[in-house]
């Protein structure tokens, strides 16, 4: 293997031990906590699991966690008026909806509905428009492009001046890396380039990447072939190809691929993620770190 690996799960302890020192900090010379309300509705597995493992790292780090678990057919309303309870409620710095919710509940409607100021995810038109304008306006970048910036930073990818390519253009992972990318700033100051299913000829556009963010949910996507050798990949994708029984538990687990073709890729580039255990972890902890610096901002603490 030639490339460097850029471990998720190792920078998401650092980052965690940062976050918890900070925490402490703030807990003896103010006497508050960061508060975090997770709000999960109906019983899906997926969604289930992904809730507990952000419980579970709030209480670790010391974060007042409530957790409101509601029916499936709770209506919209209600819903509306939990997240109104917790806009208003002083002890609370993060509002987290796990998506997706119930086809009779309107997804946007509900996460408009959160105070801007308590939007951890980031997916506020508020926020979404602050990441845009860049520097100062910036308060939460969603999780996911957060923690691929701060994982490219953290392996010390130079990033000004360089051509960095995103494949995918969702809401959540590509438009907002390519919008942070391009910015002036830490991690960033690159010439960006978002390809998608109306790209002609994705392969030339990968190839000059220096910096290639793969986020396509198409398993295997990127070729050996389309990586500059040296360059620096980040693949954001998660794909369920199969199941495998865990040589840990015994029990049945998925077989996940990324988006690109890892065992060949790493040959070839200088820096890679490996899938799992590359951008995955990051999110849970940036999400951590949204709600630490939503408690900064109303305390008036700079940095
Ligand atoms: P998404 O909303 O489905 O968007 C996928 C994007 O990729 C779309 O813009 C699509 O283009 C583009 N695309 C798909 N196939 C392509 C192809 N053959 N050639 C060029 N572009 C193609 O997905 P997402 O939510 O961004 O997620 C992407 C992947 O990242 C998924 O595997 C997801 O599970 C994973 N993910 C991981 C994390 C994490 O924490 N690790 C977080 C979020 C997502 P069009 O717009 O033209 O359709």
């Amino acid at each position: 293997m030639t490339a460097k690996l850029i471990k998720g799960t190792e920078i998401q302890k650092e980052i965690l031990e940062e976050i918890g020192k900070e925490v402490k900090e703030i807990k003896e010379k103010h006497n508050v906590v960061p508060g975090l309300v997770t709000i999960l509705v109906g019983e899906s597995p997926a969604s289930i699991s992904y809730v507990t493992l952000k419980i579970k790292t709030a209480n670790a780090l010391g974060f007042k966690e409530i957790q409101e678990n509601q029916p499936d057919d709770i209506s919209e309303a209600d819903l509306l008026a939990l997240i109104d309870k917790y806009n208003k409620d002083e002890s609370i710095n993060g509002i987290l909806v796990q998506l997706p919710l119930p086809k009779h509940i309107d997804d946007k409607k509900v996460l408009n509905a959160i105070d801007p100021d308590k939007d951890v995810d980031g997916f506020h038109p508020v926020n979404v428009g602050r990441l845009m304008i860049g520097g100062s306006e910036v308060k939460f970048p969603p999780c996911t492009p957060y923690g691929i910036q701060e994982m490219i930073v953290r392996a010390g990818v130079e990033t000004k001046g360089a051509e960095v390519v995103v494949v995918g253009r969702s809401n959540i992972v590509g438009k907002p890396i390519a919008n942070m990318m391009v910015q002036k700033g830490r991690g960033a100051n690159a010439t960006v380039t978002i390809v998608h299913t109306g790209t002609q000829d994705l392969a030339s556009h990968c190839k000059r990447a220096d910096i290639l963010i793969v986020a396509a949910g198409v398993p295997e996507l990127v070729k050996p072939e389309w990586i500059k050798p040296g360059s620096c990949v980040i693949d954001v994708g998660v794909n369920r190809v199969g199941e495998k029984i865990s040589e840990k538990t015994g029990k049945k687990i998925a077989i996940l691929k990324g988006d690109v073709d890892f065992d060949k890729a790493k040959e070839i580039a200088g820096y890679i993620t490996p899938v799992p255990g590359g951008v995955g972890p990051m999110t849970i902890t940036m999400l951590m770190l949204n709600t630490l610096k939503s408690l900064k901002f109303k305390l008036g603490i700079s940095s």
